[in-house]
């Protein structure tokens, strides 16, 4: 396990970097020292080695971006594949698309290729893993709270994996069921096409019938695994979306989530999510 700590650290300073570059005045170097807009002088060279306890009050830790704590489960997300920054009561949450585990999906060349096993190669969708190159960026509430009508989901993003590779809900395309895509999914139930690299269903790398954070979704609520961390076994009081509140590994206090259902598809799966929003839901870009 990495140091949480670190981890924590590693994000707000990546923050404090993006939130202070409408200030910087021209300088378009992030790297240089500069003022934070909300705060007094700060020191923002990433000095990451030092005493990280000495600047308590005003420019360390999370305390200092925008006017609150960003939510911890946003520590769960790939250092490397995923940004987090908070804004205000904003989250930014910004991935270059690409798992952090193994898939038959890379190419054969990538370090993280293995072959396939519940897919073959015959059966596989076109297109590696490796074959994106873009972003995606997902901006929600740090605090979401649910609305009065929930809404569908669409085809394509619709929440971003801690692993930093993205969701979609449980169809394929435009009147196509993901049953007719199924056996080119693999072990983590997800496969490439017609974009990137994205989850269908319960992705075992990382959520195997647990209680793990998988993501958020586009609404600002996190999917956690198939059972809750609250009182670890299958929820009992999910409403039509895999929603209920109560606390978590991450939340003291009882916060609205989502959770993968615990109901069998196609006999041995079980799908990510498939809705609706019972929150506003920011598009994915
Ligand atoms: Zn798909
Ligand atoms: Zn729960």
């Amino acid at each position: 396990m990495k140091n949480p700590h670190l981890r924590l650290l590693s994000i707000a300073i990546s923050g404090a970097l993006l939130l202070n570059l409408p200030g910087c005045g021209g300088s378009e170097d992030t790297d240089t020292a500069s003022e934070s807009a909300a705060d007094t002088a700060t020191d923002t060279d990433t000095d990451t080695d030092t005493d990280t306890d000495t600047d308590t009050d005003t420019d360390s830790g999370t305390e200092d971006l925008g006017s609150g704590i960003l939510h911890t489960a946003y520590y769960e997300f790939d250092q490397d594949n995923v940004n987090v920054v908070l804004s205000g009561t904003k989250v930014i949450i910004e991935t270059n698309g690409l798992p952090n585990h193994t898939s038959p999906y890379w190419s054969a060349s990538h370090e993280l290729h293995v072959e396939p096993t519940v897919t073959s190669y015959a059966k596989m969708a076109p297109g590696y893993i490796d074959d994106f190159v873009g972003t995606y960026t997902l901006t929600v509430n740090n605090s979401p709270s649910k609305a009065g009508t929930t809404s569908a989901t669409g085809l394509g993003a619709i929440g971003i994996a801690v692993s930093g590779a993205v969701i979609y809900n449980d169809e394929e395309g435009p009147g196509i069921p993901l049953d007719d895509a199924a056996t080119s999914l693999d072990f983590n139930g997800a496969h490439t096409g017609p974009q990137s690299y994205h989850y269908h269903l319960e992705p075992i790398s990382f959520s195997d019938d647990d209680s793990n954070l998988v993501g958020v979704i586009a609404d600002g609520f996190f999917l956690y695994g198939r059972k809750c961390n609250s009182t670890g076994t299958y929820p009992t009081d999910l409403d039509e979306s895999g929603g209920h509140t109560s606390i978590t590994q991450f939340a003291q206090d009882a916060e609205y989530h989502y959770h993968i259902q615990n109901e069998l598809y196609l006999g041995s799966y079980y799908i990510l999510f498939p809705g609706n929003y019972q929150g506003s839901a920011s598009a994915i870009r």
